[in-house]
């Protein structure tokens, strides 16, 4: 007779193949009594609770942890008498060392042929399960406490657009107590249709083509109503097998930014309006001196022609010849240096023959030469490239400037021996040089040499003509060509003089024509016919990112006055037809009246509106959809401004 029968018989007998397979279960197992008398307890069970065989016959409450034991009292009470069928429920269980362990407590009635009705219970261990779960909710609060920390709106939405994850800048932002308020809620049911269209449409492109989109500017409504403007980045969720599910997101506010943007962006409309003026002064002033001062060297020449050869007027002439022309080329220099300190001194790249140009120079400067009597000066070219392998971009007139101004000095500063100019490719650089054998500089005067004003002679009377500009002139450009310039020289012996700038081999007609498309967008002058704020605050916020200046008349008449009297100024015009104030077809018509030339761009409320085949036939010039997105309005900037 084995334990079981013995301890058991009188109420438990079950037969030989039931307490085969009990006894092999990998589970542990407990038949109960009604009241909870342990009848039998399989070998697994024995082994999980620590005990033996002797524990039958006592109560079950011997093996649980007190907090589990009420509980399953009353479910052993249940199930035995058949109000309740089949319990599971997670108890806490005494492990060998009579600590607690986590276990899952499944019970079932159980009538045998031979026996009463017991209640059969299969026992789980299950602590191992608890642990990783508290690890996963620990981490899991980790990662929230994480991304709660971060001043950022960071969320998680399925292809639906239903929030699975969101921080409190979120639920801040959308006005609800906690993240959990947002969970399976979306943007439609906090933001205002139109902006909620807008996200959406943008989530399910990402969705639908797998590409992140990167820092979009978007509007946002805040809880109490205020306007706000976020950076925000999109990325395809994707689940273990790579398919997309969602997207995640995480946006930052840039709303001040927006706003210290806009000031800035007046404040530098201002500056360059004031920076034009100056400019503009300059130019008339050079104009309004030019002008005379051409006019009394035009008869100063004049008169010279009309006098007999012998006349001592001659040398009269010749010298209001000779300052005549040094304060023209002082004119020239004053308002190259002026251009050069306001930003305005135009660069213009493009291919050309580099040994063409050097050989130009050359030319000019022996004519200069022959016509100075510098017989005793020999002249010398070296070119590094051959003539087929010279095509290079860059602005050669800006580099002719620099070149022509070291060789004037070399001329005047040299008595005899020679000059030898010319340029070496070193690496990615082109270095130019113009070299001496004239009177040097010394140690001391080298610092300052490229200073304006800087002139080594100052006590003699003026032997040598010149401002003292001409140096610091070809250093402002060289810098505006992203190169530098030096000097190396010796006292009495000479001087070289030289430039380092980028080599860039002559580009392909397309590549050129790509810069020039970038290039088109900056500072041109667009006005935004647009009355609500919205939209447009969004256009603006794209045209100041592209550096285009925006004009933004708020009444028809301010409209048309501003057309009229800027006209050859305005470089694209952008109209929301929704605008109050604006009469759609006429106003176009009207605009073509005054200026055809202006093109017009048509914002609409979207695709099929009504008037936009009118609108088109009136003269617009293209359209565009609202809400605006920032690639595609530049597109279509760029279409209309080539
Ligand atoms: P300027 O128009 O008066 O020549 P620059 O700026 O071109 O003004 O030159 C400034 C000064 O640098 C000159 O006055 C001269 O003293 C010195 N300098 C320039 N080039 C040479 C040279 N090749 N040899 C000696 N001195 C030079």
């Amino acid at each position: 007779m084995n334990d079981l029968e013995s301890s058991a018989s009188h109420i438990f007998e079950p037969d030989p193949s039931l307490v085969e397979l009990l006894e092999s279960a990998s589970i542990g197992i407990i038949i109960l009594s009604g009241e909870g008398m342990i009848l039998y307890a399989n070998p697994e069970s024995l082994e999980l609770f620590g005990v033996t065989r002797d524990i039958v016959g006592n109560g079950f409450e011997e093996l649980f942890f007190f907090d589990s034991v009420t509980e399953t009292k009353k479910l052993i009470t249940a199930v035995f008498k058949g109000s309740v069928f089949q319990k599971q429920q997670i108890i806490r269980i005494k492990n060998k060392e009579n600590e607690p362990i986590w276990g899952v407590l499944k019970l079932s009635p159980l009538q045998h042929i031979h026996s009463e009705k017991v209640v059969l219970c299969q026992i789980t261990n299950i602590s191992e399960l608890k642990d990783y779960e508290e690890m996963v909710a620990k981490q899991s609060h980790l990662l929230l406490e994480l991304i709660n920390s971060i001043p950022n709106n960071i969320f998680i939405k399925n292809k639906q657009g239903e929030f699975l994850l969101a921080n409190v800048w979120v639920s801040k932002l959308m006005g609800v107590n906690s993240p959990q308020d947002l969970l399976g809620k979306t943007d439609f049911d906090f933001h205002p249709k139109k902006l909620a269209k807008k996200y959406f449409s943008d989530e399910q492109e990402v969705i639908r083509t797998g590409k992140a989109k990167i820092n979009i500017i978007e509007q946002v409504v805040d809880s109490e109503n205020n306007r706000r403007w976020y950076s925000t980045s999109k990325l395809p969720l994707k689940d273990n097998k790579g398919d997309i599910v969602g997207i995640m997101g995480i946006g930052r506010d840039i709303s001040n930014w927006v706003k210290e943007q806009k000031a800035l962006r007046k404040a530098k409309i201002k500056a360059e309006r004031a920076d034009q003026l100056k400019s503009a002064f300059l130019a008339n002033l050079s104009h309004e001196i030019r002008t005379p001062l051409n006019g009394i060297l035009g008869f100063s020449q004049f008169l010279k022609q009309s006098l007999p050869e012998d006349d001592k007027k001659h040398k009269y002439i010749d010298f209001i010849l000779a300052n005549g022309k040094q304060l023209l080329h002082q004119i020239s220099d004053i308002i190259d240096i002026s251009k050069i300190d306001s930003g305005q001194f135009p660069i213009y790249k493009r291919n050309f023959n580099l040994n063409e140009m050097m050989a130009e120079l050359e030319f000019s400067f022996r004519e200069k030469a022959k016509q100075l009597g510098l017989y005793d000066i020999r002249l010398h070219l070296e070119s590094e490239l051959k003539n087929e392998h010279c095509d290079i971009f860059n602005d050669d007139l800006r580099i002719k400037q620099v070149l022509s101004n070291f060789l004037d000095n070399a001329i005047k500063f040299t008595q005899k021996g020679e000059i030898v100019f010319g340029y070496i490719i070193v690496g990615g650089s082109m270095r130019f040089y113009v070299k001496d054998t004239g009177i040097g500089i010394s140690d001391e005067n080298i610092q300052s040499i490229f200073d304006r004003f800087h002139q080594v002679d100052f006590s003699l009377a003026r032997k040598y003509e010149g401002a003292g500009l001409g140096l610091a002139i070809a250093n402002g450009i060289v810098r505006l060509l992203n190169g530098e310039i030096g000097v190396k020289s010796e006292l009495n012996k000479g001087s070289e003089f030289y430039f380092i700038i980028p080599y860039e081999k002559a580009r392909s007609t397309t590549s050129v024509l790509k810069e020039s498309v970038e290039s088109l967008l900056k500072n041109k002058r667009v006005v935004v016919v647009d009355d609500m704020k919205e939209s447009y605050d969004m256009l603006e916020i794209i045209l100041f990112q592209n550096e285009i200046e925006v004009i933004h008349p708020k009444n028809s008449n301010s409209f048309f006055e501003c057309i009229s009297s800027r006209q050859n100024k305005i470089d694209l015009i952008i109209m929301n037809m929704q605008t109050k104030w604006l009469d759609g077809c006429s106003s176009i018509q009207k605009i073509k009246t005054i200026n055809s030339r202006i093109p017009v761009l048509l914002l609409l409320a979207e695709l099929k509106s009504m008037n936009k085949e009118e609108c088109m036939a009136a003269g617009a010039n293209d359209f565009i959809v609202a809400p605006v997105n920032h690639d595609q309005l530049i597109s279509k900037l760029k279409k209309l401004f080539i």
